[in-house]
């Protein structure tokens, strides 16, 4: 092999590291027979050079990973500068006072809140110092809630000019000063538009909505639903969907309306349930979208309108329909109504509209398969994960690069099994993230399969946890993913990490099945290196597409 050459994929020079345990390193030295040690301690080094460490955090006296190689009498050295948390202040019980100022909050960033909203303060200190909040001229005392950590909640109101965290121990006294908040007037409603109207028939332009600021998303509005104001949080905005709930959006995504804009009267009249070949259609009249949620389950399907009364005087079965076996009407609340449909097997896909019908849900039926060739006829959609993003190996391969040759292959698979198949990609050019369950949903897929490979987050110790998993996000596809992860193991044969619901943004497909298939890691030399290989990728696509053609095989009539 050849000359002695140190380099690390992982972590870049000056890369700021958020752990301060342990954390993993990656790269190659140039030659597969080398040993080598990273700041004293010994790393193996994999027959084509790679290695992959999991080592102490470098402290912050001297942050810097420190590779020495050797080969015989040959030696080098590399040195990569990080940079690394500061250490924690030793919150000692004599001596002069120390507190943790980095963990006073709130500090940075800023909050619109309601007048009596609480604010959570909070502080590291001694245990035997004393902690308060001086807002508005009141103290509030902070109390020990855990180990360190003092706290206790304050009215934003009384925060808006200005508030101070005070700790003491003596005569000696420590005191910062805290976040303002704004106040919003809880007597003047202000409405706003999720998304623009203009943009109302186009299913692919949804608005995301979060049951925290930045959390797991939970809705999908159609643009130009209109909401309340309630509250800010940085770049996040508070909307009241109903009277007893609120979701978070991005703020980019908020159209502000003029002042004494009026609230959205909704209520939905006459519904009717028109079947087509490939679908039914549930149509419920009203004037302008209100914010819902779709749940399932088996053989289920919950509609939930937000902000919406009903006079549903009667509900029109323009047949007897396959699909659909009844639909039944609650008000959940006074602006809230729930719509529970029975359905004569579990839902397949779905799609929400807002046409001049009003807003309308789209139920897809199941496809028509041929037991002898359960893909014939089918459209797959294969989606090579990345760019932009994405992981990297020791080598420096990309995942992007890693996966395309897989897709490719997956997609010869499942033509010669009769399936027509879309790429979402066919070259290394960057495909924005949405826009890859958009070309799925055009094409009118009838499964989405994005292929990945796997790298861990800062902190996680990868040894005991490579392995191949299958993620989704709609019940609807758990069958799916199950049979893929099956054909993934039997073919692969690394650890099991199971199946895992998470919220993939390709799951924002309602329309069909999707799923992420997460092979190997980048980042373990052996699987890198694996996946480089023809017999390996040949084995990857061949498990994926076992799996689509067990589910599409339980969908075929005898
Ligand atoms: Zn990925």
């Amino acid at each position: 092999m050849g000359p002695l050459a140190p380099h690390v994929v992982f972590p870049e020079r000056n890369q700021s590291i958020p752990v301060r345990d342990s954390n993993f390193i990656f790269g190659s030295v140039g030659n597969g027979q080398a040993t080598l040690t990273i700041n004293g301690a010994t790393v193996p080094v994999a027959p084509n050079g790679t290695f992959l460490g999991y080592l102490p955090v470098p402290p912050p006296t001297a942050p810097r990973y420190e590779l020495v190689v050797r080969h015989g009498a040959d030696s080098a050295k590399l040195t990569v500068p990080v940079r690394v948390p500061p250490a924690r202040p030793e919150l000692t019980t004599s001596g002069r006072l120390v507190i943790d100022s980095s963990s006073v909050s709130p500090r940075g960033g800023s909050m619109t809140l309601r007048e009596n909203e609480p604010v959570r303060v909070s502080v590291r200190a001694p245990l035997n110092a004393v902690a308060w909040a001086s807002a508005n001229g009141v103290n509030y005392p902070l109390v020990n809630v855990s180990a360190n950590t003092f706290a206790t909640d304050v009215p934003a109101g009384q925060m808006r000019t200005g508030a101070t965290v005070y700790v003491a121990r003596g005569a000696d006294t420590v005191h910062l000063a805290l976040m303002k908040p704004q106040i919003r007037d809880a007597n003047v409603a202000q409405y706003v538009s999720l998304g623009d109207a203009a943009a109302q028939t186009d299913t692919d332009a949804t608005i995301i909505g979060r049951s925290t600021p930045a959390g797991t998303y939970k809705w999908m509005f159609v643009p130009g639903t209109l909401v309340q104001e309630t509250g800010r949080s940085g770049d996040n905005v508070r909307v009241r969907l109903d009277s007893q709930l609120e979701a978070w959006v991005d703020e980019t995504s908020v159209k502000q309306l003029s002042a004494g804009y009026p609230s959205p009267r909704r209520t939905v009249g006459a519904m009717a349930l028109v079947p087509s070949a490939d679908w039914v259609d549930v149509v419920m009249p009203v004037s302008s979208p209100p914010p819902y949620l779709i749940e399932q389950d088996l053989d289920h399907i919950t509609l939930t309108l937000y902000g919406t009364q009903a006079t549903p005087d009667i509900i029109k079965f323009l047949q007897n329909d396959s699909l659909v076996r009844s639909v039944n009407w609650v008000p959940d609340a006074s602006d809230r109504i729930r719509l529970s449909m029975e359905l004569s097997r579990p839902p397949y896909g779905y799609l929400v509209l807002f046409d001049q019908r009003g807003f309308v849900l789209r139920l897809r039926r199941p496809p028509r398969v041929n037991p002898a060739r359960p893909l014939e006829g089918l459209t797959i959609t294969v989606d090579p994960g990345h760019p932009p993003g994405g992981a990297i190996g020791p080598t420096g391969l990309t995942e992007a690069a890693g996966v395309l040759p897989v897709s490719m292959k997956l997609k010869e698979i499942l033509e010669q099994r009769g399936a027509k198949v879309v790429l979402t990609r066919t070259t290394m050019d960057p495909v924005d993230l949405h826009l890859r369950s958009v070309i799925a949903r055009r094409a009118n897929s009838h499964a989405l399969i994005s292929i990945h490979l796997n790298a861990f987050g800062d902190g996680v110790n990868p040894f005991p946890n490579v392995g191949t998993s299958t993620l989704y996000f709609h019940p609807q596809t758990e069958p799916l993913a199950r049979l893929v992860q099956a054909g993934m193991m039997r073919e692969m044969g690394l650890r099991d990490l199971g199946i895992h619901y998470q919220n993939i943004a390709i799951g924002r497909t309602m329309w069909m099945p999707s799923l992420i298939c997460e092979g190997a890691f980048l980042m373990v030399p052996e699987q890198e290196n694996a996946v480089t290989t023809p017999e390996f990728q040949e084995r990857f696509a061949r498990g994926v597409a076992d799996g689509v053609e067990a589910y599409f095989r339980l969908f075929a009539t005898r």
